[in-house]
């Protein structure tokens, strides 16, 4: 039998003293145990960075495999040479963004964009109807553009058009059909996009789809050679880099050119999913997994991500409240509601300047109406910090994977990072390079994070630039 616990505190490595409850030897709940089991030494770490490089291997392969390892239509890096005017759309979960990018060579580029906000219903529409408003938008944003000369009229752009969205498996089997043949059949989103731009004679053709992933790896390679990775960490996370075609042996009938190479969209998300052999995860992760719309999916993704990290604490906050540990007495029925714990709030907390965390009074009064103390406050602070520090560690394995598989570590390299998570949370990238030397050593040191160029935008027009000259020399395959 279980004892009741009773209201007491834990002393942390830091020094800290936390709210906690006893425990008995046998019960191994208890906030120690979460303490333990959101940290990674050194050795797991280089466990976890083994098993994901086998399923990076294994992705290029084999079709269908857990993490996919798509082959993107992105052949090599840009020169940095690349010229000319582009239009990319981004449609995104939120946004619908539409860009004029001017490439001027040596790195350097001009951009012009503007922002539409999708509706619900817009969002949940059929996909032509979308597509329509898509046309529309960009139709009013050429023409604004034709008005102040920076676009000239009756000229046709070429259009890069980025997705967010997994671009899934499906898309393998249209670019094994697509090779060799300009024909485009089976290319769903551009088919429609193509339709839609038609109705409404907007001057645009466009020449390639991409990830958001993907643009922010050729990007950043246009403006700092050096890069040879690309991360996202936001709502989701993903990487991508170049791979060269003789070293995936699942797209060998296509007979490309073994040196040539391919950008790779790993969709590293998936990594131990379904198996759950590789990951250290504690009751939180679980709880969260199962009751996700997708159980058993993105593994990866739901321990490190922006999505998630707020709905862990939330998960250990909610636990101590029904041991009656937390806000006894007080009405805490917001903070129980699922997913009511943004990200933001961690970043918020770990970044409070003040000794009473003023800071966290108040996300804990404003938004959740509940009293804390300042013991309390010290407790949530720490719990954050272990938290995106696991989710920092762990995307430095992924990182540490690619650059194992690819032998980057001699020569060192630059991985391009984007997202709210690595661009806003405090110390994210710091935590990320401090588990890329636990993992390699001072060899670590050569692999070094920065903020990546926006690949939506900017790489979706490198991209298109390269896809244009592709075809243009007769290249196949493109759209
Ligand atoms: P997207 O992934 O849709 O492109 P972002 O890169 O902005 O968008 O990531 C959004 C995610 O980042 C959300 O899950 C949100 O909770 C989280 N987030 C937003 N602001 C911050 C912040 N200041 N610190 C940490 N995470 C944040
Ligand atoms: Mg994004």
């Amino acid at each position: 039998m279980a004892s009741r616990r009773g209201s007491t505190s834990v002393i942390l490595p830091s020094g800290q003293t936390l709210p906690s409850y006893t425990r008995s030897s046998e019960d191994d709940d208890g906030l120690p145990h979460a303490t333990k089991k959101f940290t990674l030494t050194p050795q797991r770490m280089r466990i976890v960075v083994e098993a994901f490089k086998e399923s990076l291997e294994l992705g290029l392969s084999k079709h269908g495999q857990v993490v996919p390892m798509i082959p993107t239509y992105v052949f090599g890096w840009p020169t940095g040479q690349e010229t000319g005017s582009y239009l990319a759309v981004d449609l995104g979960g939120t946004n619908l963004r539409v860009c004029l990018v001017t490439l001027q060579g040596d790195g350097k580029f001009e951009i012009t964009q503007s922002k539409y906000r999708l509706t619900e219903e817009q969002k949940q529409e059929d996909g032509q109807i979308l597509f329509d408003f898509c046309a529309e938008c960009l139709k009013a944003f050429i023409d604004s553009n034709i008005e102040t000369g920076v676009i000239e009229k009756d000229h046709v752009l070429p259009l890069g058009f980025t997705v967010q969205e997994r671009i899934d498996h499906g898309v393998l089997i249209r670019w094994t059909k697509g090779f060799g043949s300009p024909n485009t059949e089976g290319h769903d989103v551009v088919a429609m996009f193509r339709k839609s731009l038609a109705k409404h004679s907007v001057p645009a053709e466009v020449v390639a789809l991409t990830c958001d992933t993907t643009g922010t790896l050729i990007a950043s390679h246009y403006v700092n050679p050096k890069t040879r990775i690309a991360c996202i960490f936001g709502t989701g996370c993903n990487a991508a880099y170049m791979e060269r075609a003789g070293d995936i042996p699942k797209i060998k009938e296509l007979g490309i050119d073994p040196n040539a190479e391919i950008a790779i969209n790993c969709e590293w998300g998936a990594f131990d999913s379904f198996e759950h052999e590789n990951l250290p995860r504690t009751k939180y992760d679980i709880i969260i997994d199962e009751t996700s719309n997708k159980p058993g999916e993105q593994a990866f993704e739901k321990l490190i991500s922006g999505r998630y990290l707020g709905e862990i604490l939330r998960l250990i906050i909610c636990e101590l409240i029904d041991e009656g540990v937390l806000f006894l007495g007080q009405n805490t029925y917001k903070v129980e509601i699922a997913y009511s714990f943004d990200t933001a709030f961690l970043s918020l907390m770990e970044s409070d300047p003040t000794d009473e965390l003023l800071m966290i009074i108040g996300i804990f009064s404003h938004f959740f109406a509940l009293e804390t103390t300042l013991a309390e406050r010290q407790f949530f602070r720490a719990l954050a910090k272990l938290v995106s520090r696991r989710a920092a560690r762990l995307s430095a394995c992924g990182i540490a994977a690619i650059v194992s598989k690819m032998n980057y570590l001699e020569e060192g390299c630059a991985v391009g990072a984007d997202g709210s998570l690595y661009n806003k949370y405090p110390g994210f990238p710091e935590r990320i390079h401090e588990g890329l030397q636990d993992i390699f050593g001072e060899k670590g040191k050569t692999i070094v994070t920065y903020h990546a160029e926006d690949g939506s935008g900017i790489g979706s027009a490198i991209v298109a630039a390269m896809t244009k000259a592709r075809r243009d020399a007769g290249l196949y395959p493109t759209l």
